[in-house]
């Protein structure tokens, strides 16, 4: 998963009905978080609920919360923290707390925010029915409500996250994911290709198939099936054009998976796959169960299979013990390979895991330093990768409006910004590179390329 994004504004929110109940979702965290408060949302649309625009005027607040990192876990507790003067101003609101933060916190958290009427953890909405009894009333049939039905990001429907398998079986000795989200479980293969097939009758174009170890998908489910079979199922549906996956983990990233990449044409050519450190003990001490070299032979591989394929990766700097000499090693890797983005992140101890107990933290300066270190170096590359793009004509499927401008991504995941008049959204079109910057691009209409 990429990890924590900025909490979601509310997205472009129709006017209510008057006298409509209303909701607001407030969500941090990874794209599984984004999946999972998209499923909340459409389930109280059907049971009558609107969207509100802020906070103060919903019946309803969802908090849907992530505790990866301490930054992620302060901002949760201040955010549900400001909820408790809405409450005493409004005793009638509801307030739900939901995410990582959740799962065996529950008798800690209720003394800890006693204005909260409800916790529930990840993926275990049918507790919502305790709070919104019109769910109950109107018989929502909680299993077949499909996972995802919009894009929260910007509402517009055109790409969306589809869970495919949840939890995670690494036991990765900074992590808090398996403690909160516990042991993989896979969707059933059929019921996945169902909802996207569902979706794409209703104008999904992109899907982004999630798992905090995507490609563990099916290793626990009957027979011989993998994410490679669904990456073939998923591209022969048609309506969809795109095909993403998030998040891999190297020792999983076989050859056939590869190999299907290449071989399906709607997936696009990107890959997000976490290195974490590019020195072999941190690797071992991380328990992240392979070696830089087969880290790097992965990549090579994918390098030479998918012709023009785009890479990204997450980085933890200062991990208890890691060395200046270490460092340099991830500072090498960076510079080796030139990823187009890497999410980076300073250790954060988190409480129960494996490295929390290891005293040998690095100074909270010298992590800072290596994480400025490595922006820079990635301002650098990322500039330059884009730099490459520049009068290239590339095929941009948008999904959306900011500023005024139409927004759209590359197959290779890259930003694409362009002025047009007309209605481009949910179009791919070929739009010429103008003006390459840092993090996007700025380009014009080439011709649409599809019609
Ligand atoms: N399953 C994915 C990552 C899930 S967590 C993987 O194996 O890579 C998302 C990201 O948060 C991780 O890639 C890691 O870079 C970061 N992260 C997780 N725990 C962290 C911690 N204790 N401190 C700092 N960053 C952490
Ligand atoms: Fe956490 Fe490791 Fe699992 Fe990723 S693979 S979720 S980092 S334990």
């Amino acid at each position: 998963m990429i990890p924590l994004s900025p909490e979601r504004k509310p997205a472009l929110v129709p006017e209510p009905d008057i006298g409509a109940k209303r909701y607001f979702l407030w969500t941090i965290g990874c794209q599984m978080n984004e999946a999972e408060s998209a499923k909340a949302g459409a389930m109280l649309r059907q049971a009558g609920y609107q969207p509100a625009h802020r906070e103060d005027e919903a019946d309803i607040i969802i908090v849907n919360s992530c505790v990866v990192r301490q930054q992620a876990e302060d901002k949760v507790a201040g955010k549900v923290g400001s909820l408790a003067r809405l409450k005493r101003a409004n005793p009638d609101i509801k307030i739900a707390l939901t995410g990582c933060m959740v799962t065996k916190q529950e008798e800690a958290l209720q003394k800890r925010f006693p204005h909260v009427d409800l916790f529930y953890g990840p993926s275990e909405f049918e507790k919502l029915t305790q709070l919104t009894p019109e769910l109950g009333e109107i018989d929502v049939d909680l299993a077949e409500l499909p996972h995802y039905y919009e894009d929260t990001e910007n509402e517009t429907g055109i790409s969306a996250f589809v869970p495919i398998i949840y939890g995670c079986n690494f036991v990765c000795s900074y992590c808090i994911v398996p403690y909160r989200r516990g042991r993989e479980i896979s969707r059933p293969f059929n019921e996945i290709v169902n909802e996207v097939t569902e979706m794409a009758s209703r104008g999904v174009k992109e899907v982004t198939l999630l798992g905090q170890t995507v490609n563990a998908y099916g290793h626990d489910l009957p027979g011989d099936v993998e994410l490679s079979d669904l990456l073939l199922a998923v591209n022969d549906i048609d309506g969809i054009e795109r095909i993403r996956f998030l998040t891999s983990h190297p020792k999983y990233f076989t050859d056939r998976l590869i190999d299907t990449m290449a071989a399906c044409d709607k997936v696009c050519e990107h890959v997000n796959l976490p290195v974490q450190a590019g020195d072999n003990d941190v690797l071992r001490r991380m328990r992240r169960t392979y070696t830089v070299e087969h880290y790097r032979d992965r990549i090579q591989r994918i390098r030479d299979t998918i012709p023009g394929v785009t890479l990204s990766t997450d980085i933890i700097v200062g991990f208890p013990g890691e060395t200046a000499e270490q460092f340099e090693g991830t500072m090498e890797l960076l510079r080796d390979i030139r990823f187009e983005k890497v999410h980076q992140a300073m250790y954060s101890p988190r409480p129960g895991t494996l490295s929390a107990r290891w005293e040998d933290e690095v100074p909270a300066d010298e992590k800072k330093r290596r994480h400025q270190e490595i922006e820079k170096l990635q301002t650098e590359v990322s500039a330059e990768l884009n730099q490459r793009h520049d009068g290239e004509v590339l095929e941009v499927l948008v999904d959306g409006k900011q500023r005024g401008r139409w927004r759209g991504r590359s197959r290779g995941n890259t930003l694409v910004f362009f002025d047009a008049p007309g209605d481009w959204l949910g179009q791919t079109v070929n739009v010429r590179v103008t003006e390459p910057m840092t993090w996007y691009l700025l380009g014009e209409i080439h011709e649409p390329a599809r019609i």
